[in-house]
């Protein structure tokens, strides 16, 4: 530890790349304040825990984690223990009643207000609970970030909040309205990141499509692309969370013509029966969302289309499930991600009846989670031989791994990579050869040189 620094602080960050942000706000407002960052708790005076609680099995996830740290703060290991994020904002006094050994609950709107509430915690002088309801900090390229990321591959929130109203989402009663950052921020941030070695920028909100709508100029998320094409030194532009009634064909052809952004489109499409589209108040239909996904491979070359569904929502019926197996059958989706329904509190599917049971949403999340693996093998598969550029993620002795431009970081599985090993960040030409449960292997070819970067 740096001889003037206050104290050492372990961070504990749980939940999606929007979470992760937040930390690394944190952090950087810790650090810019004095504390020196502990690689391990092991090292530290104090912890803070970034919950996240937008389904059951996450905030259960947060609960053990704050638990696992409570055991250190009540020996006296720690001498301050903080939970931050969505669980405090969400529970805040709540969870002061349940977890004494907690020095101090930080919801989302009071990110900033990190180092002056440790100092207070580590001085015995308040326990508190800092939560405005329905707030959440948006940062901008001004301020102090540290990446607890790899450096070449870098998130960016363009927005946060959402104004949609899904029934089973707990999301904008905690983080709050839909709020953009501007455009020439966003742009400053991009270039920023560039400079610091970022080759793959990840585009995050909770709805992205909805970016610029609350702006004066009111710009959309096409202008942004072009703007953010245009940033030399990233190669990779990649975008997460699009909302399926918001995608216009400008944006389909600004992915399409853009030379950065990646032809990779992720939209959560929840359902694939009209019953459960409606009930879920996603504005959807069964036959708008097959159009959009035909509309989606129709405009945009060599996509990669990944979605998410929810399995045991209220009323959802042996036929609602089926009808979603033939749909996922029939899209043949390059990744899909399951969720099983959970009630969550303050929501209208929480008031809904005819809640399916536990063990039948289970075996429905099991069974359409199967059927997306043997469609991924067959995708996968289709896949051995391509020639195909691979950004290197980590380099052991013995072992590098790398991603394609259709495999997003975290959660589209790897690249086992054979051959010249090089360092993280380099985009080297690859030759896939095999194909390894929900990952692939490649060859290594001679090291791309050309700019920007192949799709
Ligand atoms: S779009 Fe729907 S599911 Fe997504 S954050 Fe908003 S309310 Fe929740």
């Amino acid at each position: 530890m740096p001889p003037d620094a206050k104290a050492r602080v372990f961070f504990r960050s749980l939940g999606c790349p929007k979470n992760q942000l937040d930390t690394e706000v944190m952090l950087g407002s810790l650090a810019t304040r004095g504390y020196a960052i502990a690689e391990r708790i092991e090292d530290a005076d104090a912890c803070v825990v970034n919950t996240c609680s937008f389904i059951e099995s996450a905030r259960e996830e947060s609960v053990d984690a704050i638990l696992e740290v409570a055991d250190l703060r009540e020996s006296g290991r720690l001498r301050a223990l903080v939970v931050a994020g969505c669980l405090p904002q969400r529970y805040g006094a709540e969870l002061a009643k349940e977890l004494p050994e907690v020095d101090a609950f930080v919801g989302t709107g009071r990110f900033p207000e990190i180092a002056p509430i440790l100092d207070d915690a580590l001085a015995g002088r308040s326990r508190g609970v800092y939560v405005d309801a329905g707030r959440t900090h948006l940062y901008d390229e001004r301020d102090p970030r540290i990446p607890i990321g790899p450096r070449h591959s870098a998130y960016m929130k363009i927005a946060e909040g959402c104004n949609r109203p899904c029934a089973f989402c707990a999301i904008p009663g905690i983080r709050g309205r839909f709020q953009s950052r501007r455009p020439e921020s966003l742009v400053a941030e991009a270039r920023q990141l560039a400079e610091g070695g970022a080759r793959e920028l990840n585009l995050v909100a909770q709805d992205s499509t909805a970016w610029g709508w609350d702006l004066p100029e009111r710009p959309g998320l096409p202008d942004l692309l072009r703007a953010l094409d245009e940033v030399e030194g990233i190669d990779w532009i990649r975008l997460l969370y699009l909302y399926p009634t918001a995608i216009g064909d400008e944006l389909v052809e600004t992915i399409a013509g853009a030379q950065r952004v990646l032809p990779y489109v992720d939209v959560p499409l929840q359902h694939a029966s009209d019953a459960m589209l409606r009930a879920m108040k996603r504005g959807a239909t069964a036959a708008n969302q097959r159009e959009l996904v035909e509309r989606l491979r129709a405009g945009i070359p060599g996509l990669t289309l990944r979605t998410t569904f929810i399995v045991g929502f209220p009323g959802e019926s042996e036929a609602d499930f089926l009808e979603l197996c033939d749909f996922v059958r029939e899209a043949r989706f390059d990744r899909v991600g399951v969720f099983r329904y959970s009630d969550e509190e303050g929501t209208a599917a929480a008031e809904l009846p005819g809640k399916v049971p536990r063990a039948e949403a289970r075996r429905r999340h099991r069974e359409l989670l199967a059927l997306q693996r043997e469609i991924m093998a067959e995708t996968l598969a289709a896949q051995v031989g391509r020639e195909a550029p691979v950004l290197v993620d980590r380099v052991a002795p013995g072992l590098a791994t790398g991603r394609l431009a259709s495999q997003a970081p975290e959660i589209d599985g790897v690249v086992f990579l054979r051959g010249e090993a090089t360092e993280p960040g380099q985009l080297v030409p690859g030759h896939i050869t095999g194909v390894r449960g929900a990952d692939l292997e490649a060859e290594i070819g001679a090291p791309a040189t050309a700019q920007p970067a192949p799709r």
